[in-house]
């Protein structure tokens, strides 16, 4: 048997020994999807939203036991763990209304009706990251369930608690037994076989666009299809006209939330030359400002990096003779502390093309608004971004102009529930979230019924 330690990034302690599943416990877990899917979509659209608005006041009841797990898991600090916890109550309430919406169309054509029906796929595999383990599984479970489906989740390795315990909290609230299960294992081998399994109908894969692309692969053979959310590099556009105290004081929030681990993370500042001093004076106070600390307290805004080996990876990033500007503060002593960080690099540097997933950002100067956009889109990402500026024709123009598939103007908002969420170029394919995510898990099935003349 194999089994993995899980260890709280904030003090290196072991808290559970975890048992790692294999291939055949792939195909006993989608043999039992198989059933459950069938019992779920034979209920009627009312009985599946009762249940998952059930399912939604069972994980609003855990709220703060599923905060608690994430904190101890990944180092989320409390108030983040919380809202998330939250959030996944939030997806489940909005999703649920989508059984009694999933509408076909009526189409006119000739010689009789033609209708088209929204059908369950099946039985979908999700694989998530480590960075965000809960609310990124909700984004895909809660639609699919929705559309009739069972819903197979392989967690990241290091952070499954919240997962196990979500699929637990499922069948506590009455969704067939099977219906939503929690595989933890390896990538390569849980991961892959929910891929390669000809029981899976979909997969949904949430990480790194290297691995994204080796799933991506994998799923061709079969021709199953994917949705992939991928990495991302995205820029924080300063603009001479914006309000720059109030772009200085959220920038160190638009990229050190979450430790930097996150997708869209904006982790290359671009500065209009003509008020880069400025911006660096008002900066730096705000990135001292940023408490790092013990996840438990309500104070703290930033905690510790996931892993030792991710703590490695990102202190790869910046080594003694880094450029940098200034940095903030993190605690000594055990945890993977890493203090947010801000470095001022040549634009061919790694650092400015790499995602490091960490706290670390990049600061570059731009001298009009066609450079701005230049140097936004000159990576393969397209994942996110913001663009500071009290002039509204220069955010529509700028907004239109970079690729990337989440901007947020004078903010740094990238996803609500009730909104489109995905990426453009090497940051991914198809999108999440919004009120068109269920029909994702949904085949279009046309039916003609011929009408004979009287
Ligand atoms: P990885 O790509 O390493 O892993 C993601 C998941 O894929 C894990 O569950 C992993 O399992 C699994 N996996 C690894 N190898 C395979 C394989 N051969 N077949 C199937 N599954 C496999 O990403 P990280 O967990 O390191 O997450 C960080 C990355 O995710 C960053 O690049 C980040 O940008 C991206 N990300 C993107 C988001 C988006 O929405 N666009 C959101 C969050 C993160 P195991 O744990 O066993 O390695």
């Amino acid at each position: 048997m194999t089994t993995i330690d899980i260890v709280n990034p904030a003090t290196e302690e072991t808290i559970s020994v975890l048992e790692l599943l294999d291939a055949t416990a792939v195909d006993e877990a989608v043999a039992r999807a198989t059933s459950a899917q069938r019992i779920w979509a034979a209920l009627a659209p009312a009985e599946r939203a009762e249940r998952l608005r059930g399912f939604a006041d069972t994980v609003a009841a855990h709220q703060g036991e599923l905060a608690d797990l994430e904190v101890s898991n990944s180092g989320h600090p409390i108030g983040q763990a919380t809202w998330e916890a939250g959030h996944v109550r939030d997806v489940l309430e909005y999703y649920a209304t989508a059984p009694e919406r999933l509408s076909g169309r009526q189409i006119p054509v000739a010689g009789g009706i033609d209708i088209t029906f929204a059908e369950p796929i099946g039985v979908i595999g999700v694989i998530t990251p480590w960075n965000f383990p809960m609310t990124i599984a909700a984004w895909a479970f809660a639609p699919a369930l929705a559309a009739g489906n069972a819903v197979l989740v392989k967690p990241a390795e290091w952070t499954p608690l919240t997962m196990l315990r979500l699929a637990e909290l499922a069948v506590s609230a009455g969704l067939p037994d099977g219906l939503l299960q929690t595989l933890p294992g390896r990538g390569d081998v849980v991961g892959d076989a929910l891929i390669t399994h000809p029981g899976v109908g979909k997969v949904v894969f949430t990480g790194s666009t290297a691995t994204g692309t080796r799933v991506m692969e994998r799923a061709a053979e079969s021709v199953t299809p994917v949705t992939l959310e991928l990495g991302g590099k995205s820029a924080n556009i300063v603009f001479a006209d914006s309000d720059l105290e109030r772009a200085a004081a959220t920038a160190p929030y638009g990229v050190f939330d979450n430790a930097g681990q996150d997708c869209c993370a904006r982790s290359r500042i671009l500065v209009q030359r003509t008020v880069y001093d400025r911006f660096m004076e008002l900066f730096e106070p705000a990135v001292a400002g940023v408490t790092v600390g013990d996840p438990r307290a309500e104070s703290t805004e930033m905690g510790p990096l996931v892993s030792r080996a991710h703590w490695e990876k990102v202190s790869s990033y910046v080594p003694d003779d880094a450029p940098v500007a200034f940095r903030g503060s993190a605690p000594t002593g055990p945890g993977f502390w890493f203090p947010p960080t801000v470095l001022t690099p040549a634009a061919s540097d790694r650092t400015v093309r790499d995602e490091i997933f960490g706290p670390v950002v990049t600061v570059q100067t731009f001298a009009d608004e066609a450079e701005a956009i230049a140097l936004a889109n000159d990576t393969p990402y397209g994942l996110s971004g913001s663009i500071w500026t009290e002039n509204l024709s220069r955010a529509l123009r700028v907004t239109r102009a970079v690729a990337a598939g989440n901007l947020s103007v004078n903010s740094h908002s990238s996803v609500r529930y009730s909104t489109p969420f995905g990426g453009f170029k090497q940051s991914g394919i198809g999108r999440e979230l919004g009120p068109d995510a269920p029909f994702a898990f949904t085949e279009t099935k046309n039916v003609f019924i011929a009408v004979a003349d009287a």
